[in-house]
């Protein structure tokens, strides 16, 4: 019978240093709702789990109000309940907690974390494609003071895979914050409205003042990744205020040609290609209009 050791380290010193100890031999467990089925599945079989569920100095939340430019730095133990409610998050970070309300159900949000969301390296997780548009950095740390700031788009490698070492943990996710002005927005579409992992996600930032939008898409590609020759489109056009819709239009259809996706038993790759343009354009007429009438 399978028996894994279990370590529960009670702060995060602790836990770095059984890290550093083991290494490869062991895993983590932050709240257990990916790891926990592919254990049981027999997927994979670790000799060590170290359970982090007792570590509360990584549960922190600081975010600074949107008027001073609400930088945030949240606890890779934070769960996707806690930033889904969180007031500071919603108003500063609106896309961030529009994305967590939409994972799974409320049991699964009480439980799963947002370090857990991005050390899983899903291209489908709805916290990560958040943390994508708002330009936030993962912070990983090991035995011995060893701290990384990594952003995200570097942070992930393929499904699954990211440039996390065997003794490293993610202890943190932090990003500059969006201007009191910007508006964001999150866009996914599933099989049901619950408990359904995305088909496609998009996830936008837009700063009025500065002309600029962020797009990142999940789902559609091996990472999360952004739609950079959409944005670069955006801000060539914004200044002209009477061509807008056109523009965000032809934003959308942009964004579309930065999907690869697959063929695969949720949606076929062309399907997704569409919902990208469809969803983009919602997300982009949502925080625009919104912004011209605010
Ligand atoms: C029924 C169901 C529905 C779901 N629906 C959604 C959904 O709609 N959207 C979505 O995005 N996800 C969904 N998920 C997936 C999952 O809930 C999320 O990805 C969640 O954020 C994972 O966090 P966790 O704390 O449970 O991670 P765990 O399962 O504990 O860990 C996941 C992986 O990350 C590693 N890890 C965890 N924390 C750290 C850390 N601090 N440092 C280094 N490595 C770490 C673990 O070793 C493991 O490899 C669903 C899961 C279930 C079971």
């Amino acid at each position: 019978m399978y028996e894994p050791e279990w370590k529960r380290p009670t702060s995060k010193a602790e836990a770095l240093a059984v890290l550093g100890e083991i290494g490869e031999d062991a895993v983590v467990v932050a709240g257990g709702t990916d790891i926990a089925p592919l254990i049981s599945k027999r997927r994979i079989r670790p000799r060590v789990l170290i359970d982090l569920g007792r570590i509360d100095d990584l549960r922190f939340l600081s975010v600074g109000p949107a008027s001073r430019g609400g930088s945030a730095k949240i606890g890779a133990l934070v769960t996707h309940g806690a930033l889904a409610r969180d007031r500071d998050v919603s108003e500063v970070a609106h896309v961030l907690a529009a994305a967590c309300r939409t994972v799974g159900a409320p049991q699964v949000r009480a439980r799963g974390t947002i370090g857990g969301n991005v050390a899983n390296a899903s291209p489908a997780a709805d916290g990560a494609v958040a943390l994508v548009a708002l330009g936030a950095s993962v912070v990983v740390e090991s035995d011995g003071d060893e701290r990384r700031e990594i952003p995200l788009p570097e942070f992930f490698l393929g499904p699954g895979q990211t440039v996390l070492r065997p003794d490293e943990l993610v202890t943190g996710i932090t990003f500059a914050g969006p201007s009191s002005a910007a508006r964001s927005a999150y866009r996914k579409a599933g099989q049901r409205n619950a408990l359904a992992i995305a088909i496609v996600s998009v996830a936008v930032v837009h700063e009025p003042e500065a002309g600029t939008v962020r797009i990142a898409l999940g789902s559609v590609a091996p990472t999360p990744v952004r739609a950079t020759e959409a944005e670069g489109l955006f801000e060539s056009g914004w200044r002209n205020a009477s061509g807008r819709a056109e523009l965000l239009r032809a934003v959308a259809l942009a964004a579309a040609g930065a999907a690869s996706p697959i063929d695969d038993i949720r949606a076929s790759a062309w399907y997704r290609t569409v919902l990208v343009e469809v969803l983009t354009k919602r997300a982009l007429e949502e925080v625009c209009f919104q912004s011209e009438n605010t």
